[in-house]
């Protein structure tokens, strides 16, 4: 199996900077959502896809991605402050066989769809989320709740960030999206499923979730990467579709230097 990806970041409407940052640097890829006043969420979301930027081939781990948005969370305390989101996926293996190792803290998100269901693989770390776990709200009003911007986790914003962690086997098919709230703040889970399941390179679908979100409004800054798993050369392929422009270069938005 190969795999090609696609990312694309935009201001959005109405704030007037953009405060994502995102990392496509095989085996990792990470997408941050700084938050605080002045530009102090856009060098705190440019804090952590730095420090995890140019890692090289390794065997990325829960540890050493912890050790990362450690450094990267002291990084931002001593600094300018605010505080960011930190989602991602690794290509891992573990005794010989395909991973997503995807990590969590905050409340931007990772999904996987494998051509017709969509799963939300992480966790939103949010006072809506836990409303909707202690059943006091739906999933469907915690999209419009007032508190649903609140994070209760994030890196910068205390001493010692916690992610979470989880390993899903990595399969023929797969499209994982990483993306900001200013994706689903704007569009739900079916227009997400409809989006990833249309034909087209992962840098198109990037770029039409992220124009489906600036035509709902593009409230935040809107952040997405694409991830697909295909056959490599000489495999079957399972699915048809075009395969134009995908992107196989390490590319980085709000990483100086
Ligand atoms: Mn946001």
């Amino acid at each position: 199996m190969q795999v090609v990806w696609g990312a694309q970041t935009d201001r959005g409407r109405v704030r007037e900077i953009n405060e994502d940052a995102f990392l496509t640097d095989p085996p990792l890829f990470v997408v941050a959502d700084g938050m605080g006043g002045y530009e102090s969420g856009e060098i705190a979301s440019a804090a952590v896809v730095a420090q995890f930027a140019g890692a090289g081939p390794r065997d990325v781990t829960p540890e050493w991605i912890t050790e990362c948005l450690g450094i990267a969370n002291r990084r931002i305390r001593e600094g300018a402050g605010g505080g960011t989101t930190a989602t991602g996926a690794a290509l891992v293996e573990r005794d010989g066989r395909p991973y997503w190792l995807v990590f969590n803290i905050g409340d931007s998100r990772v999904y996987l769809s494998d051509g017709s269901d969509l799963r939300q693989i992480s966790v939103d770390h949010s006072v809506v989320q836990e409303l909707v776990d202690a059943g006091k709200i739906t999933p469907e009003r915690a999209r419009t709740h007032p508190e649903r911007h609140i994070v209760t986790r994030a890196v910068g914003t205390a001493a010692d960030p916690r992610p979470d962690f989880w390993l899903v086997p990595r399969e023929l098919g797969d499209r994982l999206l990483l993306c900001s709230d200013g994706v689903t703040g704007e569009l739900d889970d079916a227009a997400i499923a409809d989006a990833l399941r249309q034909p087209g390179s992962a840098q198109a679908v990037a770029e039409r979730i992220a124009a489906g979100a600036l035509r709902a409004g593009g409230r935040d800054n809107i952040t997405c990467v694409v991830i697909d798993v295909r056959p490599s050369d000489g495999e079957s392929t399972p699915v048809g579709g075009e395969q134009d422009r995908d992107d196989t270069r390490p590319r980085t938005r709000g990483a100086p230097g």
